[in-house]
């Protein structure tokens, strides 16, 4: 899916060209960049310890379908709250910032996205406090859009597979998500 008017713009070249981005904050620490495509909303996610990575998921829910618009969604998932910064080093405490507006799609459950952009930003669901679910698009993995240096994927199975839309759709990537171990 495009923007408007078919081809990127120059700026948009340019913006893709320039991808990814070294991960890095203000402060110069090895972090994960997170930043939506008109740039207002921008935080970083500091890396698992002891050799250790994040986890990242594949969901197919439905309310991740209908109010993100899209069958299947990539998640840092389950991201400890500790390890989510702003650019001036300050801690994420769910609320929003910059440019991001929340929604709650469900009894408990809180979406971010930037409101100027639409960009998802992150879920935080009232039954795991502690973790935060960042949308795994706007970040800017240095590794590639996969960031497997920082994340490891889950490939047994899309989540909530059986709430899918699409079935034929998940199916097919089910099948193929072991791929992502050695992608
Ligand atoms: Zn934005
Ligand atoms: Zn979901």
């Amino acid at each position: 899916m495009e923007d408007a008017e078919g081809s990127p713009s120059k700026d948009t070249k340019k913006e893709l060209k320039q991808l990814p981005e070294a991960g890095t904050n203000d402060t110069g620490e090895e972090m994960i960049e997170a930043k939506c495509h008109c740039e207002q909303v921008r935080f970083f996610i500091k890396p698992a310890e002891n050799g250790k990575k994040l986890q990242a998921a594949l969901c197919a829910c439905r309310s991740c379908r209908l109010s993100l618009g899209q069958s299947i969604v990539p998640w840092a998932a389950n991201v400890p709250r500790e390890k989510i910064v702003w650019p001036d080093g300050s801690a994420f405490d769910g609320n929003p910032r910059q440019s991001v507006k929340v929604f709650k799609s469900s009894e408990g459950v809180q979406r971010g996205f930037c409101s100027t952009c639409g960009a998802s930003t992150w879920f935080i669901s009232a039954k795991e406090p502690e973790t935060v679910d960042v949308a795994f698009g706007i970040l800017r993995g240095k590794d590639g859009s996969l960031a497997k240096s920082f994340f490891e994927w889950r490939t047994k199975k899309v989540e909530f597979l059986d709430d899918a839309l699409d079935q034929d759709l998940l199916t097919l990537v089910n099948s193929n998500l072991s791929g992502l171990e050695d992608a």
